[in-house]
């Protein structure tokens, strides 16, 4: 199961059909499923590139409207970021604010964007029961942590907004109401809570997704990497080390995994950034009560290089934040060390706590910090990319519009649908200036 070499989305093509699954606290419990590999041509109305959230809900969604669909995953359903993330369920995705996104389109788009959001939500909760998926939730909420008494002041408006103008039960909390009834962080100057989110794992729920999309009658295939794209008149013929998929159309799930030969529409539109996890042994009582995690909680900060944390189900503690800049480091001790001195930080009680479980993925991040879910006609080709780290709830909402788009169903007319993802300029720096941005961030979060 461990990865050996780690893939880096802008140095190869694709990532090996030879990989296994990055060694995880999720993966210990997976068992790897036999898909079968693509050996002759297969010929489909809808080919998908990528087995992850947003693809095994676009395959669902097709099939509902009787479209035949293949899906194909270089490695395995949920090899990439669908089956590595903190399983947080968030009403949102990319990095606007409600005030900016305010700024940007007005109050009235701002409202219908946020209800989208919240039907990524509900998305996420009607494929948990429809399809009866096991995924471990817990339904403790989610508390955005005011790193600074400075960040409690935006929190406060944030709350104002939400309550009077987005009808969102989130409450704002004093510090003293987190330290008593939240968590017992020395990091908070109070927070923001939003009561109806939840988390869960992440691959179970993936895995559920890849069984109940087989079940509609998706054809899936693993270790099956789309090397070639060929156009034949209006058909796509997509070349994998040992067949070929041909169709009519084609949806590209890849996200943050697209690697450097993918289609030109997707070609520099997104940058990929590492996200990295430790997840610690279990607690013990002592270390529990000295953290006082209420139940089911999941936390993020409010600093610019943020850090995420929640207490998994058997009391340990997942906790997240920024990861390496290229493939080659996300394997480096040094990242593991940060996130478990930034944990012994935020918590007293952890000074001896010991880490069980290390892993990084890559997430998409787009120009302009929200993503697009594009499907272009003229070429038969859609995407959805750039959820800039938060695409959980967002990624299954987004394969089921991409499937409305295929069959020419009109979508909610908001800025996602509405544009390609911009172009990134002068790409070839783009690692140089995410290494600025990160001095940036460590030195604003530290001293203003
Ligand atoms: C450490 C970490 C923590 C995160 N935590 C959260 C969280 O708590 N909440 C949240 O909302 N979001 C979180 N995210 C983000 C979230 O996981 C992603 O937005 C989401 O899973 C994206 O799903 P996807 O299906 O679009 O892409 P992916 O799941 O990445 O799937 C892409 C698939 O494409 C395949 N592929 C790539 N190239 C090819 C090719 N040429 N041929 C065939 N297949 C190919 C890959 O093998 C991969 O399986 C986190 C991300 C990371 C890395």
């Amino acid at each position: 199961m461990q990865q050996t070499d780690f893939y880096d989305p802008l140095r190869q093509r694709h990532p090996s059909p030879d990989s296994g699954y990055v060694q995880s606290y999720w993966t210990r419990q997976l068992q790897v499923p036999q898909l079968p590999v693509v050996t002759q041509d297969i010929h489909t109305d809808v080919a998908i590139i990528g087995a992850g959230l947003t693809g095994l809900s676009c395959a669902l969604a097709l099939r509902q409207r009787g479209i035949n669909v293949c899906v194909l995953d270089a490695v395995n359903p949920a090899w990439g970021c669908s089956g590595r993330n903190a399983g947080f369920v968030l009403p949102g995705t990319g990095r606007l604010s409600l005030a900016q996104m305010i700024a940007k389109w007005g109050e009235d788009q701002a409202q219908a964007i946020y209800a989208e959001f919240k039907a990524g939500i509900e998305i996420t909760e009607q494929h948990i029961t429809r399809y009866g998926i096991e995924c471990d939730l817990q339904r403790g909420g989610y508390l955005k942590i005011a790193h600074k008494p400075s960040m409690l002041k935006s929190l406060e408006a944030q709350a104002r907004l939400l309550n009077s103008r987005f009808s969102d039960p989130a409450e704002l909390l004093s510090p003293d109401d987190v330290q008593t009834h939240y968590l017992a962080t020395q990091k908070s100057a109070g927070g923001l809570y939003f009561p109806y989110s939840f988390g869960l794992n992440p691959l179970k729920l993936s895995m559920g997704l890849a069984n109940a999309a087989q079940q509609s009658g998706a054809a899936l295939y693993a270790h099956s990497p789309v090397q070639a794209w060929q156009q034949l008149g209006q058909q796509h013929k997509l070349h994998t080390p040992t067949g070929s998929v041909t169709a009519d159309k084609v949806i590209l799930a890849t996200n943050a995994y697209t690697g450097t030969h993918n289609h030109a529409l997707v070609e520099q539109r997104h940058f990929p950034v590492l996200s990295s996890v430790i997840v610690t042994e279990p607690l013990s009582e002592t270390q529990l009560a000295a953290c006082r995690f209420k139940s089911g909680l999941l936390a993020m900060d409010t600093r610019a290089l943020k850090y995420y944390y929640r207490l998994l189900p058997d009391n340990r503690i997942l906790f997240g934040g920024r990861g390496a800049i290229t493939g080659r480091g996300a394997t480096s001790g040094v990242f593991k060390q940060r996130l478990l001195q930034a944990l012994k930080d935020q918590f007293c009680g952890l000074q001896d706590v010991r880490v069980a479980d290390y892993w990084s993925g890559w997430i998409s991040v787009s120009l302009d910090d929200y993503p697009r879910v594009w499907f272009d006609h003229t070429q038969g080709v859609g995407y959805a990319m750039g959820y800039c780290g938060s695409g959980v709830s967002f990624s299954q909402l987004a394969g089921r519009r991409l499937a409305q788009a295929v069959c020419e169903e009109p979508l909610p007319s908001l800025p996602f649908y509405q544009s390609t993802l911009k172009r990134f300029p002068l790409s070839p720096f783009k690692r140089m200036g995410l290494w600025g941005y990160y001095q940036w961030g460590r030195f604003q979060d530290r001293w203003l």
